[in-house]
């Protein structure tokens, strides 16, 4: 099926009068062979309704729908939500009804039709790992998805402990499952061309979190302990443990050295520091 190159993609924007803007990470992909990489890469099974963030003019929208039954998308910026059926009706006449355009900010949404099981987009850079924590969070339906974003962002969101760049993405990811890079996009591939390369992370939710604390608690705890990554965990979870003598006792009884860093724990070890949290009065 054809895919938008980068005729279409410039007659599009014409036709709807606007120019890319940068604070809302308009990069619009304009190569075909980029978005069925993208979907390849995304494994998502023909029966499955995904969620799309952010469909811009619909390059990634239409591949994605070669590839399921239906899609969700959400999209902040009025022409290009309201243009998005249109195109699709134009480009794969008689899949209409199996898109749902929804205007809204990816980060306010916490109702969705049609349960969507994956989850596959281009997000714009600034709000990516936000954007993909409150998704996490709040569609359960969600079972594993393919998102584009900055590469150095790709890299954090897969490093595993012990590394420089695991950091809060990293760990707050791993709650949910695994991420795994999936592999490095050019630059030359949209309009306008953004300055850095790309990075694909693909993840699956395979992490059953029912039996751990609460959710919010061990957040706060990652929070605490990368807030001053250079320190060790009794001095930089003291504020949160309400002194350092706590902090102590919590970390000895989760097993883990009070003098170790945040930056060498991994997911399982902050839902242990939670866990022993609960049983040591404040
Ligand atoms: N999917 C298209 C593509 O691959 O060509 C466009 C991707 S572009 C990198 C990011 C898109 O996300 C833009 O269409 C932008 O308007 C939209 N966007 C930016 N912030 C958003 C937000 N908070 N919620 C939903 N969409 C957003």
């Amino acid at each position: 099926m054809p895919l938008l190159g980068a005729t279409e993609i410039r007659r599009l924007a014409d036709e709807l009068g606007i120019r890319p803007t940068k604070t809302l990470g308009q990069n619009f992909v304009i190569d075909g062979n980029t978005i069925r990489r993208i979907v390849a890469a995304a494994n998502v099974s023909p029966e499955e309704t995904v969620l799309e963030i952010g469909p811009g003019l619909g390059s990634l929208t239409l591949g994605i729908m070669d590839a399921a039954a239906k899609v969700v998308a959400v999209e902040i910026d009025p022409p290009l939500a309201k243009r998005l059926p249109q195109t699709m009706a134009e480009f794969r006449p008689g899949r209409e009804n199996d898109l749902t355009v929804i205007l809204s900010d990816a980060m306010k949404v916490t109702e969705l039709p049609g349960e969507p099981t994956a989850l596959v987009a281009n997000l714009p850079y600034n709000v990516a790992v936000p954007v993909v924590l409150h998704l996490l969070e709040h569609f359960p339906s969600i079972r594993h998805g393919l998102v584009m974003v900055q590469d150095e962002v790709a890299d954090r969101m897969s490093a595993g402990p012990g590394s420089k760049i695991y950091g809060v993405p990293s760990v707050k990811g791993a709650w949910y499952g695994t991420m795994r890079k999936a592999g490095v996009i050019g630059m030359n591939v949209f309009w306008p061309a953004p300055k850095i390369q790309s990075g694909l992370v693909g993840f699956t939710r395979d992490k059953d979190r029912s039996d751990a604390p609460d959710r919010k608690q061990v957040f706060a705890i990652i929070d605490a302990a990368f807030a001053q990554r250079r320190k060790t965990l009794r001095a930089a979870l003291s504020g949160w443990a309400g002194s350092g003598v706590r902090a102590e006792q919590i970390l000895t009884l989760a097993g883990i050295d009070p003098k170790e860093r945040g930056e060498k724990l991994d997911i399982d070890a902050y839902i242990a520091i939670a866990r022993a949290a609960e049983q040591v009065p404040a």
